[in-house]
């Protein structure tokens, strides 16, 4: 019975959480689709040439986060710690917009690996404080003001060599296609100093 409704797309807020609604707003909770479904799908990013993606898929096991839709394994469907922890994904999707989060998303896997990426370790970072506190903050916001602080402060996460390959990344994407992307983010982490190409979380 459970496997009939497997990909029967709900929203966040039919699933009726008690906490979810003072952290996001209910547009976003409203707009947000959940599917059921094990295993989860493997978004088609090889299409994108971007091996390292497999690690999207391993690194939140139970559950991924694609543009406005957040797929969780059955297993996982009262687990609102988890949904605050996607959602935390859907806001980044929903701010950098598609193509920016996925090179962003890219390029912190990269250079820091799973755990350390960027945009994975602001979703973790909130949900342990959504999960070790009842306090309540607004984590739309809160999203918006940390990824304003990546791209303001190159001092927190990237020297000033890096953000500047960064910026060509992004023009080397736009004129030459995957290839010229994927060396981009290669040089851009041999540049970091020895945290580099490392992945300490596996
Ligand atoms: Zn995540």
């Amino acid at each position: 019975m459970l496997d009939a409704n497997a990909h029967v797309a709900q929203t966040v807020s039919s699933r009726g959480f008690s906490r979810l609604p003072h952290y996001f707003t209910k547009h976003t909770l409203a707009s947000t689709k959940v599917v059921l479904v094990d295993p989860l799908p493997v978004p088609p990013l090889a299409s994108i040439g971007l091996k390292r993606f497999a690690d999207f898929v391993r690194g939140d096991s139970n559950g991924i986060t694609y543009i406005d839709t957040i797929f969780l394994k059955p297993t996982q469907s009262k687990n609102e710690n988890l949904y605050f922890h996607e959602l935390i994904h859907i806001i980044q999707w929903r701010l950098l917009g598609p193509d920016r989060f996925l090179l962003a998303y890219a390029n912190g896997l990269e250079c820091f690996g799973y755990r350390q990426s960027p945009l994975e370790a602001m979703a973790y970072d909130a949900e342990s404080e959504f999960a070790g506190s009842t306090l309540i903050f607004n984590a739309e916001k809160l999203v918006a003001e940390k990824l304003g602080l990546q791209i303001r402060s190159n001092l927190r996460l990237y020297s000033a060599d890096q953000y500047a390959a960064l910026g060509q990344v992004l023009i080397v994407n736009q004129t030459v296609g995957e290839t010229g992307m994927r060396s981009g983010l290669l040089s851009m982490c041999l540049g970091d100093n020895g945290r580099g190409t490392a992945n300490p979380s596996r």
